[in-house]
Formats: structure tokens, sequence, C-alpha cells
């Protein structure tokens, strides 16, 4: 139905499947996820009045109940209508493990068996959440592990809005509790292109942002596309949320090379979808991530075209140094060459820090991330929280 291989050597511009429907094992309707029109929608076809629906949202997505009984302010037999043929709905999680430098990584299996990982980057007076758009990814850039994943189908809204939620839950952090939240930050970084995932990441995004729910602001959510340039707008018009452009290359040739979408989408198009980019200004620039892989992007020449090509465009750098995984081809740059090319571009008046890599020990870098029933585990620790 969803699921079936697509080959690796035909996947360019493959499409992703889409999500199965949204029901559980038992087949009753899965309610997170649903926007709130389809919310008040299933509540007035139960004969409910409309403000019910509203009730239904701030337990779901403001306090966190899982279950129906807990929804004190709901009348018994509401509730009873809602457990015949509703779940709240919560992913299966079958991993959990936590780094020595704290990141946390879980892998969350849905009913038809795909996969995916959230990671949790915990930062000096901030913690970012990193989410997963697709199971696998229909491009295949040469660095990227969850480019070689076989299996690629979409994710849907509740699948994405999942992973948010059971950050929450595992840090017991749902903003009726009064309690500093750790999850501040969400970066749309994980497995998947998101762009081409446009719909119902454009769902999920928006019940985060509900400022009765979820509540996690526009200006801390960023997303991150390897370039698809004809939705880059549409994000910037309906989401408004912060764009980071994985550039990794400052010429067609190399780009295209690296990264298959440049045949399809060129430097110029992406740059100028990126100079007008709806909110862009020097307060909030654009993010451009650059991997640095050894003898391919890394040179000082590339770092002077880098300056060339985002000249007119606010925009920051985001040094990543390449992380390999097992069977990857590229080697990171030396640490000195990375520290050289991110001088020059701060000597040159553009911010361009090396990112940490962080969650090596439990793969949970850039990049990395791939489903456990595609890949050999390497090293598995037992969660030490729970
Ligand atoms: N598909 C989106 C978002 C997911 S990838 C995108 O490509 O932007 C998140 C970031 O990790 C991207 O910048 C991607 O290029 C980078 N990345 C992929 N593989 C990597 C690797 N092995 N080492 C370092 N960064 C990598
Ligand atoms: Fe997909 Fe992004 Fe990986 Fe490229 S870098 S294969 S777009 S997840």
């Amino acid at each position: 139905m969803t699921t079936a291989p697509v080959e690796n050597s035909s996947r360019g511009h493959a499409k992703a499947f889409a999500p199965p429907s949204s029901n559980a094992a038992d087949g009753r309707k899965i309610l997170v996820g649903l926007s709130r029109p389809e919310l008040e929608a299933e509540v007035l076809g139960m004969g409910e009045a409309k403000f019910r629906a509203k009730q239904l949202w701030q337990w779901i997505y403001n306090r966190g109940a899982s279950s129906f009984e807990e929804m004190t302010s709901l009348g018994k037999p509401f509730r009873a209508k809602l457990e015949a043929g509703y779940v709240v709905g919560r992913p299966e999680v079958v991993e959990d493990l936590i780094s020595t430098d704290g990141t946390r990584k879980w892998l969350l299996r849905f009913p038809d068996g795909n996969e995916v990982e959230t990671v949790f980057i915990p930062e000096e007076g901030r913690g970012t959440l990193c989410v997963s758009s697709q199971v696998g990814c229909t491009l295949t850039c040469k660095f990227c592990h969850t480019g070689t994943q076989p299996l690629v189908r979409n994710l849907s809204p509740n699948e994405i809005v999942s992973q948010i939620i059971l950050a929450r839950d595992s840090m017991a952090e749902w903003p009726s509790s009064g309690l500093n939240r750790r999850v501040t930050n969400i970066v749309m970084m994980g497995m998947g292109e998101p762009l081409y995932n446009y719909e119902n990441v454009r769902t999920a995004l928006n019940i985060v942002m509900d400022g009765e729910g979820l509540s996690i602001s526009r200006r801390r959510i960023t997303l991150s596309t390897s370039g698809v340039v004809p939705e880059i707008r549409r994000c910037g018009v309906d989401l408004g949320v912060n764009l980071a452009v994985s550039l990794h290359a400052t010429d067609d040739e190399t780009r295209g090379k690296i990264m298959p979408i440049n045949n399809k989408y060129p430097l110029k198009e992406l740059l100028d979808a990126c100079r007008e980019y709806p909110g862009v200004s020097n307060s909030r620039r654009i993010t451009f991530e650059y991997v640095m892989l050894k003898d391919v992007n890394d040179s000082m020449e590339d770092a002077k075209k880098l300056l060339q090509v985002l000249k007119g465009i606010p925009a920051k750098i985001n040094l990543i140094p390449f992380n390999p995984w097992p069977g990857s081809f590229f080697e990171c740059s030396s640490n000195n060459q990375i520290r050289r090319f991110s001088d020059f571009l701060f000597e040159n008046g553009i911010s361009a820090p090396v990112r940490t890599t962080r969650g090596e020990d439990i793969l949970a870098a850039c990049g990395q991330l791939k489903s456990e029933s595609e890949r050999k585990r390497k090293t598995k620790k037992p969660c030490a929280a729970e």
C-alpha cells in the first residue's frame, strides 16, 4: 500500500509515498495532527458544540493529556463518545538513547513498521529538537546517510507533531505544568526533505505554533531545505519560519555532483529565492549550511566564492564538519582548514561559526540519521533517564 521499495539509483526526483491514514491499529481515529478546523468538524460530527473542540485542543496540546479519562472538564457522555471512536495518539518508542554529551535520540516506529529518528540537543540557555519530515529521503546527496535509505515515505502531520509531543512527554514539560521548558527551538533538520512533504509539514507546524497549544513561536522554528525552490516562497508566506539552506558548494558543477537537486534547481534560482524570502532582513538572516568536505569544497578559493555568491543576502553560515557514516565516501576537512575557512569569512564580515558535532556516540549527528531497521547498530546504551 504505502511502502513498496524505491530503487536507490532511480530516486533522483522520485516521489515519496503518502502516509497511511491516521488511524490507530484498532481503527479508531488519531486526534494528534488534526488541524483546528478538522478537529472542530469531528466534534460537530459527534453532535457536540464547537467550543468543545477548543477544550479538547487545550487538553491535548497545552496540558499534554494522552487519554480522554484525564480530560475532566469534558462531560462523561462526551468522553465516552471520544473513547469509542478516537485515540489521542502517542507514537511507539523503540529506542531512547542518551549520549555522553546529553544529546538524546529517539527511534519511533509507526503502525506500518516504518521508523524515524528525533534528536534533542541541549545547549546553554536553550534546547533544540531536530524533527524528521520523511522516512528516508528521495534525494541522494552524496554525503548524507539518510539519502541511502531505500524506503521513502512522507510523514503525516500526526507523525511530525508526535515527535514534539514525545519530547515534551519524555521531559515532563507541558506548558501548563509551569516548568521551564527544555525544548525551546525546533529545527526541521532530521530525516527527509521537508519541502517535498510541504502540505503535511505546514499542517504540523501550524499546530506546533498555535498559541493555545504547544506554542512554539515561528521565530524559534527553522526549516532546512536542500533547495526546493518553488516551495521556498510558499514556506515564507504561509509559515514565516526561519529558513536554512543546505548550500555546500558555490558553483553548479560541484554542487550538482554532491547534491542532485542542483540539476533541477541550479544555484542562481536558489539564491534568487533566498533573496526574495519573505521577512528576511539583517535581524532575520538566512542560515546557509556548508558541510566541510576535504578537497571538495574547502579551499580558500571556495571561501572567497562563498562571499561572492551570498552578496546582498542577509546571511549567516553554519560550517558543519562532515560526519562520516559506515561506507561514506568523503573525508572531513582538517580542523586547521575548517578554522582558516571560518576565520576568513568572519574577517570579511559574515558570521560563520563551526557547528560542534553532538551525539556522535549514538549516531545522532547531522546527516547520520537513518532508521535502525536499515542499519546495523553501532553503540547502544540503555536510557539512563527512565
Ligand atoms: N533535507 C534537508 C534537511 C535535513 S539534512 C536538507 O538537506 O537541508 C540536515 C543538514 O545535515 C543538511 O544541511 C545536510 O546537508 C547536512 N548533512 C547531511 N549529511 C551530513 C553529514 N554526513 N555530515 C554533516 N552534515 C550533513
Ligand atoms: Fe535528503 Fe537533506 Fe540528506 Fe540531501 S542532505 S539526502 S536532502 S536529508
